[in-house]
């Protein structure tokens, strides 16, 4: 053996295990660990730390093929649950607009609501000029009593009676045109000691369903249906948020008188009902009770013209 023989064998060693030495190496380096134990050790240790090495880097390697393995099943998780909202929100988008079609099915005038309305309007301004007509106009909120007004005109006087829910005259209107818009009028009420007067102004009519002016401001209605009631058809004019909150206004096909009109918020709902009578209005229908206003306590100048305007014209 070679006195330096294991110094050789040591530098050799590394390269022996890492298989990069040659045939003849290899066989030198076998040769002399198989009868040198020290040699024998080192080798050993290096193998064993080489090993050690290998099991860490495939650990390793198997941590990162998991991690990645967990990742895509994250990913494809996700993209399951991102598809499964988007249909349930493409279902639920397609059940809103099926019922909002449904819901719209019905009210398919759509572009002739202007004239609907506007004839409805001229309908009650040739009432107006007839100078004789009855309007009365009753109204009833949900779980309410039924409240109305009945309003009497005949040439330029009208007479107005409000009714309270059980039946009894509430108060009265006595009142003159002054012009074709202007009117005054002094009010008796049996619970007031004190004269009310006042004057008003209409751009059409005084006796005028309040919806229909509603309506005809909007301009074009949002939908519009004919409907039969009372064997008569209707055109049904609405104003809708949705469901619970609407407007609608009844107009007589016939006649485009309004008819009624309702106004639902929600858990309220008041019902409205327009008659209108032409022709039979009398004088005595308009006739001021002067007696009824003897103990009212006239205020001021101003109350004490308006009376003498009205008084002079009965
Ligand atoms: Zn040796």
């Amino acid at each position: 053996m070679i006195k330096n023989e294991c110094e050789i064998v040591k530098d050799l060693i590394p390269n022996y295990v890492e298989n990069v030495i040659s045939k003849a190496t290899k066989e030198f380096v076998e040769t002399h660990i198989n009868s040198c134990n020290n040699c024998k050790k080192i080798l050993e240790e290096l193998k064993k730390e080489k090993n050690a090495e290998k099991t860490r880097m495939t650990k390793q390697e198997d941590y990162e093929i998991d991690y990645l393995k967990k990742y895509n099943k994250k990913i494809t998780l996700l993209k399951i649950i991102a598809g499964t909202l988007m249909v349930i929100i493409l279902a639920i988008w397609a059940f809103a607009f099926a019922k909002y079609i449904e819901y719209r099915k019905d009210y398919k005038i759509g572009e002739y609501n202007y004239s609907i309305i506007e004839q409805a309007y001229n309908k009650i301004k040739e009432i107006k000029n007839s100078k004789n007509y009855i309007y009365i106009e009753s109204w009833q909120r949900t779980n309410c009593p039924e409240y109305k007004s009945i309003s009497y005109y005949k040439d330029g006087k009208f007479k107005e009676e409000n009714y309270n829910g059980d039946g009894t005259i509430s108060y009265i209107n006595y009142g003159v045109d002054i012009s074709e818009n202007d009117y005054y009028f002094v009010q008796y009420n049996e619970h007031s000691t004190e004269a009310v007067i006042g004057t008003g102004y209409r751009n059409l009519s005084r006796e005028m369903p309040s919806s229909l002016s509603g309506f005809y401001d909007l301009g074009i209605t949002e939908c519009a249906s004919l409907e039969v009631y009372e064997d008569n058809e209707l055109y049904v004019l609405r104003k809708a948020i949705d469901e619970y909150q609407y407007d609608e206004l009844w107009i007589d096909k016939q006649t485009m008188i309004p008819i009624k009109s309702i106004t639902k918020d929600f858990n309220i709902r008041t019902d409205f009902k327009y008659t209108y009578k032409e022709g039979e209005v009398k004088d005595s229908d308009v006739e001021l009770d002067e007696s009824k206003f003897e103990d009212k306590e006239w205020k001021n100048d101003y109350g004490q013209r308006i009376k003498e305007e009205i008084l002079s014209r009965y």
